[in-house]
């Protein structure tokens, strides 16, 4: 979460609960985690109410792994059929239902750098992801995500770009993604 204004958030909770103009929505650290596991399969996220209980369905890792066109309701059990393969999600139509504008898909980063691994003590990269909230029309850089210290252990790389080359081999977006939904998909 990244806050501006009267005062300055950038943290990890577990728990935010967001207030727009017409509405509340709660959002927790696990639903927020399908959504970015979802992004990084490029799974389309949709809001799914069960068609008894009205309840929000939620695809868990497997379901958001396995595409599935039915879901047994958490709060009733009845079997809930959709006609599209995407994942449910109820933070898919947040924005809407408590009045903030649609998160814009970011605007992909055209930037490359190239270094030698030998010159950094720490290269950290990871995917950038499209916000499920924000209160601001401007659309973020997205790709990939890079951090580098140097050798005596100050950071002198913060960078959003197209492709990475390390050591002559080249990292873009698509693989930083599969990579990161790899790794999660372990856990
Ligand atoms: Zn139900």
């Amino acid at each position: 979460m990244h806050c501006d204004g009267g005062s300055e958030i950038d943290d990890s909770f577990d728990t935010v609960l967001v207030q727009g103009p017409q509405g509340d929505v709660v959002v927790d650290a696990e639903t927020a985690r399908l959504c970015w596991l979802a992004e990084m399969l490029g799974r389309p996220i949709r809001a799914i109410d069960c068609t008894r209980c009205g309840g929000a369905q939620l695809d868990r890792q497997t379901a958001v792994h396995h595409s599935s066109l039915a879901r047994t309701c958490s709060t009733c059990g009845h079997v809930v059929k959709t006609s599209d393969s995407a994942v449910a999600n109820p933070l898919a139509d947040a924005w809407e239902r408590i009045g903030l504008p649609r998160p814009q898909p970011a605007r992909v980063s055209i930037a490359t750098l190239s270094i030698a691994a030998r010159d950094y003590s720490v290269i950290a990269l990871w995917p950038t992801s499209t916000e499920i909230l924000s209160n601001e029309g401007e659309l973020e850089l997205g790709g990939v995500h890079v951090h580098a210290w140097d050798l005596e252990g100050e950071m002198i790389v913060d960078a959003t770009l197209g492709t990475l080359t390390v050591d002559g081999i080249a990292i873009g977006t698509d693989a930083v993604r599969h990579e990161a939904a790899r790794v999660a998909l372990m856990h």
